[in-house]
């Protein structure tokens, strides 16, 4: 089986862009390529042969280049914890842009895949249970409704990674509707060429906005694209309780994508200011702070933008302020929609913002499961089972049957609602962390299981009453860890 049968149909449009954008290279080469999982759904949604992938792991290592291939390192900037810096693919090669059977362009990215010229002290290399990690909790998003990034598949290097411990080396096969990142247009702006922010954003509405090439003020209809598509994202993130952890310009994407699982992961009990990152020291990018840095990320990306903003410098800044300043609202009602949906809610009324903020209040107060609070409300409305455990809580829910009873909907209608709009399944930090474990250690079965279970998030099997449950302390000392 040769490369080429695997349905590899590449086109480089990324490659094409001035220079300064990225550095040419091939990924670096490892011991022993082995595959360890590959997702045959995308695949096929690529239009690519899962059969002959599997077969040809030296592709997915970066061992050989697939048929078309023009491998580079992109270059980006971005601010880290406010701290601008110039950054790039330290350990990544974007080999293309698969079109798929549809038409529509998917960047195939190796991560993991050596140094590069923007690896600063890194050895370019990554670990085999952060890549599965990746790969879960794409999974788990994409299930769930939420735009990401996917992993295609996740091939072990059989080179050691030296981290605080040695560990497994693997390489994880990213697709992206782009990489493209608030971060990439920071550096380009912050080289003061302007051409190349020009050509930067022809791509970008080339490939995400393409009905706004004609617009008279592109670069702020594009901003205002990019503002509309994170308030979708940060609302659809706070509705499944997922907490980014590292949410930095360069983890940005104009695509409106969630992109970069690193210290990633869902709330167990609900409370705001949770934090999972062992680096988050201040909380920047807690639970209930993360609308707040999508438009921090927002204004930096506004400003990389100012230079083609037409007007003069002070009407630039005024129109872009103007866009910075829908964001608010576009957010709040995302997300209410997103609530309303989960509450059962068919039609709108001026209270039910304050009724959603009664149930997040309520829950956090009896430091309650946030998934499994949702999820069995639709059982609790059904089987009229006992009120839930504290005062506010009973309080609430009369409340919130009172609002069920002035929408015209019946009982049945509501509970389907509550069922396709709360999921059962989220990827529980506990038993990401057992299935990594054991994956690590060369047994599969509690990853496949897993993965199986986030992939039908909105339905309770018996096979899945153990990725439903909460973990049995509450999980309140989750901690994941950055430099994955
Ligand atoms: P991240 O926090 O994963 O988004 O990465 C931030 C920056 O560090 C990016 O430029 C990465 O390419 C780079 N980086 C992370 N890990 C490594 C590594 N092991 N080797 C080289 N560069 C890395
Ligand atoms: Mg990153």
């Amino acid at each position: 089986m040769t490369s080429a049968s695997a349905g590899w149909r590449f086109d480089n449009s990324y490659a094409r862009l001035p220079a300064p954008l990225f550095s040419r290279l091939a990924p670096a080469p490892v011991r022993q390529p082995r595959l360890v999982v590959l997702n045959d759904d995308l695949a096929a949604a690529l239009g690519l042969d899962p059969a002959a992938l599997g077969e040809t792991p030296e592709v997915l290592a970066g061992n050989a280049l697939p048929p078309g291939a023009e491998p580079l390192a992109q270059a980006y900037a971005g601010h880290q914890y406010g701290h601008f810096v110039n950054l790039g693919d330290g350990r990544a090669i974007l080999l293309g842009e698969q079109i798929g059977p549809d038409g529509r362009r998917h960047d195939i990215q190796l991560k993991g895949s050596g140094r590069t010229p923007y690896s600063r002290q890194g050895d370019g290399r990554a670990a085999l249970g952060p890549m599965l990690r990746e790969y879960v909790i794409g999974e788990a998003m994409h299930a769930l409704g939420i735009p990401t990034t996917r992993a295609l598949a996740v091939v072990a290097t059989g080179e050691p990674v030296y981290r605080e411990t040695v560990l497994p080396g693997a390489v994880l096969t990213r697709v992206a509707a782009s990489h493209v990142r608030v971060g990439t247009f920071q550096f380009a702006a912050a080289l003061g060429d302007e051409a190349l922010v020009a050509a930067l954003l022809d791509h970008c509405i080339a490939r995400h906005d393409p009905e706004l090439a004609a617009a008279p003020e592109r670069a702020l209809a594009f901003l205002d694209a990019v503002v509309g598509r994170q308030a979708e994202l940060v609302a659809r993130w706070l509705a499944v309780g997922f907490v980014h952890g590292v949410m930095n310009t360069d983890n940005c994407a104009v695509s409106g994508e969630t992109i970069d699982y690193g210290p990633c992961a869902f709330l167990d009990v609900y409370d705001p200011a949770t934090v999972f990152s062992s680096i988050d020291h201040h909380g920047r990018y807690a639970y209930g702070n993360q609308p707040a840095i999508t438009q921090w990320n927002l204004a930096r990306f506004a400003e990389s933008l100012l230079g083609h903003v037409g007007g003069g410098d002070e009407a630039a800044v005024e129109a872009a302020r103007g866009v910075l300043a829908t964001f608010p609202d576009r957010f709040r009602q995302r997300w209410l929609a997103a609530m309303r949906a989960k509450l059962g809610l068919f039609t709108a009324e001026e209270g039910d913002g304050a009724l959603a903020d009664g149930l997040l209040a309520a829950l956090a107060e009896a430091r309650a499961d946030y998934t499994q609070s949702l999820a069995t409300l639709a059982d609790r409305l059904a089987a009229g089972s006992p009120p839930p455990a504290t005062a506010a809580l009973d309080a609430w829910e009369a409340a919130w049957r009172a609002r069920l009873a002035r929408q015209p909907q019946g009982q049945a209608e509501v509970v389907a609602l509550l069922r396709r709009s709360n999921p059962q399944v989220i990827p529980r930090n506990h038993l990401v962390e057992e299935a990594l474990a054991a994956a690590v250690a060369g047994d599969l079965v509690p990853l496949e299981r897993l993965v199986a279970a986030v992939r039908q998030p909105f339905v309770a099997t018996p096979e899945n009453a153990r990725h439903r449950q909460p973990p049995p302390a509450g999980g309140a000392c989750y901690r994941t860890f950055c430099g994955t």
